[in-house]
């Protein structure tokens, strides 16, 4: 062993540094997983809450290949960003992202993004409409 690794070996600090960058790669790994596993549980196990997630979300996919390789490239990715099954592709691809955890690190350039509510709901026009209809009857009132 020369001189150099045999100090960087006695050196905490140094060692330390190796211990954190073999870390990392393993942390962001499980991290990716446990994101996986999470958006299939809510996939085929939480169809209402994914439904309404999904009426927040805006934006559309850039094909950036992105969310093509957690964990691992997927197979039917051609070359950066190519899905050979895009239009075909599983439910779990086609719910990236559910929510705006999935957007988290490297998925913040991501094409699609959240809102806070859905404008123009059902019910917000109805609350429009009655208090458009209240301060009508309610202005008429004062003229009479
Ligand atoms: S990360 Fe977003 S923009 Fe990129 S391929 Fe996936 S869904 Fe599309």
């Amino acid at each position: 062993m020369s001189a150099h690794k045999c100090r960087a070996a006695n050196n905490p600090l140094i060692s330390r540094v190796g211990e954190r960058s073999r870390i990392l790669p393993t942390v962001k790994f499980l991290k990716e997983g446990y994101g996986k596993i999470r958006r299939f549980y809510l996939g085929h196990f939480r169809k209402r809450y994914v439904q309404k997630v999904l009426e927040l979300r805006r934006g559309e996919c850039r094909r950036c290949g992105n969310c093509c390789t957690v964990m691992f490239r997927c197979p039917q990715l051609e070359g950066d960003a190519h899905c050979t099954l895009y239009h075909t592709r599983s439910l779990q691809c086609r719910l990236f992202p559910i929510d705006a955890r999935d957007l988290r690190g490297r998925f913040s350039s991501c094409g699609y993004y959240f809102v806070d509510e859905v404008e123009g709901s059902a019910e917000q026009e109805e609350a429009i409409q009655h208090s458009a209809q209240s301060s009508g009857s309610s202005t008429t009132g004062s003229q009479s």
